[in-house]
């Protein structure tokens, strides 16, 4: 690539990214040029930076020596005509498609043609950035996970018109830099912020329709589902005045695309100031940092009472925690008079699903099969299951110590609307070819942390049930956002992995 093996690299904007960007960099080897508009904000980047590999050093993560050659590489660019040499320059300034575009334009004038200019851009078009440049093809996007040191995933991104072999280059540099690169094509929000999309959407609608409270859903997604951080957490963390315009950006580039519909409360909680950690109060206040969440209500006191369970797929390990709570287990073919009647639905609400099967409403409750009913459980009222009849399935449910999550009726429950949305959009990702099964499961697992990727979630509980619950949710709201699409369709009427590549059908 370059006259030596040594790369060198120039990063525009030494911010949270930019610093990150130039550690691994170093650290792999690359000569580093760092420029920020703000001198000072270099020196600051490179004393951080410095301090980092100070401490990884300290701390037995790298040699003292290592750390010591990845210090003597990084260098302080005054102005970006110091990138002359550069083999690669990598953009980290702020989110704006004007500001990005002024110094992409600069950045053409300042390099050698044969230089790749590469945007670590969430959410902006690769291909509409390129396309102010006279040398498109050597533009690509090059997304990079905060923190970087600690998050290995980088997308390498082509745009419409960018050289296969620039691809290449950055896939070759991304892996001396001690990162897993995926290949990803230019779309909306490119691969990982498109799926996680559907985790923070569908989890504001939820709280947004009454079904739930925000720490009530970030429970069922933590204990149930396995996530590590529930989605209101996350908008936390990530802070609503960065995701809600990601949102947006995404929504308007996709030409509304009803799954990436923004959340309404999303925005209006952003205007009210509601950003999270920064501002101090989000969905959760911060003490000194500290998120304080609300304690849980006990779950209430079981005297006793009759369970009838709805024959299904569930019904046995349902009738399992019925017998082991010491409850009384109704065995009859259809519920006797006072039994409490328990269904699990797959996408239906409890209200419809008990007008269907003819069940009495005032006393069916509906328990989420979704997650096997391990970790947490989930139990659902019709809208007019009876008050003493939730508190009794509650409190059963809660015998064994495993704890209970009462909510609102919903098509869906909690996991399975936000697991269904996931999934969904994932299989879309594989659907128009922006990246392979593979790297989307590999790729949302190591940018978003998420216990499963998207289609993974499909094949560990299955692609038919998947295709159920999004059936189930689009009859009962007509909103198009919850239609099945065709890549999970066909893997469910086949019966194969929701990974399944379609062989090129010239061979
Ligand atoms: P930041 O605000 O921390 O840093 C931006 C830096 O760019 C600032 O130091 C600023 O002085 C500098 N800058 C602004 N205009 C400049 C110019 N014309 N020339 C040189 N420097 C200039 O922002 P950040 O969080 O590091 O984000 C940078 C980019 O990375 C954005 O495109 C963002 O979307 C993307 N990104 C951010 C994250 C994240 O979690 N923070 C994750 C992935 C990608």
């Amino acid at each position: 690539m370059g006259k030596s093996d040594m790369l060198t690299v120039g990063i525009v904007g030494a911010g949270a990214m930019g610093r990150g960007i130039a550690q691994v960099a170093a650290t792999g080897g690359c000569r580093v040029l760092l420029h920020d508009a703000r001198s000072e904000a270099t020196d600051e980047a490179l004393t951080f930076i410095g301090g980092m590999l100070d401490r990884a050093a300290e701390k037995d993560r790298m040699t003292a020596e290592a750390a010591g050659k990845a210090k003597s590489l990084l260098n302080k660019a005054e102005g970006i005509d110091a990138f002359a040499d550069c083999d690669v320059v990598i953009e980290a300034v702020s989110e704006d498609m004007g500001l990005k575009s002024k110094v992409f334009a600069a950045l053409e004038e300042a390099t050698r043609e044969e230089c790749i200019l590469a945007s670590n851009t969430s959410s902006l078009s690769i291909t509409r950035l390129a396309a102010a440049c006279d040398h498109p093809e050597r533009v690509a996007g090059f997304h990079f996970f905060n923190p970087v040191p600690l998050m290995p995933l980088v997308e390498v991104i082509a745009g419409i018109r960018t050289e296969p072999s620039v691809i290449d280059r950055l896939v070759e540099l991304g892996k001396a830099m001690g990162r897993t690169p995926v290949r990803v094509a230019d779309a909306p929000g490119f691969l990982v912020n498109q799926v996680g999309r559907g985790y923070t959407l569908e989890a504001t609608n939820l709280v947004a329709e009454g079904v739930a409270e925000f720490a009530d859903v970030d429970r069922i997604m933590r204990d149930a589902a396995g996530f590590r951080m529930g989605p209101f957490e996350l908008l936390d963390l990530t802070a609503l005045d960065v995701t809600h315009p990601a949102s947006i950006e995404i929504y308007e580039q996709s030409y509304h695309e009803p799954r990436f519909r923004p959340a309404m409360l999303m925005g209006q909680r952003m205007q009210a100031g509601l950003l999270g950690r920064k501002t101090k109060q989000g969905h959760y206040a911060y003490v000194d940092g500290k998120q304080q969440r609300p304690e849980e209500p006990e779950a209430p006191g079981f005297d006793g009472g009759t369970f009838w369970v709805e024959p299904g797929e569930d019904a046995a390990a349902l009738r399992e925690i019925v017998c082991g709570s010491g409850a009384e287990l109704d065995e009859g073919e259809r519920p006797g008079t006072d039994s409490i009647l328990l269904i699990a639905p797959l996408g239906l609400d409890a209200s419809t699903h008990a007008a269907r099967a003819g069940l009495d409403p005032e006393r069916t409750v509906a328990v989420d099969p979704l997650f096997g009913f391990e970790g947490r459980r989930t139990v659902m009222q019709t809208i007019v299951t009876r008050p003493e009849v939730m508190r009794t399935a509650h409190a059963m449910l809660a015998q064994d110590g495993t704890p209970v999550t009462p909510i609102k009726d919903s098509p869906g429950f909690v996991a399975q609307r936000i697991i269904a949305m996931i999934s969904s959009i994932g299989a879309s990702v594989a659907q128009n070819a922006i990246a392979t099964p593979e790297d989307i499961d590999r790729a949302v697992k190591l940018g978003l942390n998420y216990p499963s990727g998207p289609l993974e979630f499909a094949d560990r509980l299955g692609t038919g049930r998947i295709v159920q619950i999004l059936e189930g949710m689009s009859a009962c709201t007509g909103d198009p956002r919850y239609r099945a699409g065709p890549w999970l369709r066909r893997r469910a009427a086949l019966g194969v992995s929701a990974a399944t590549v379609e062989p090129a059908p010239r061979g």
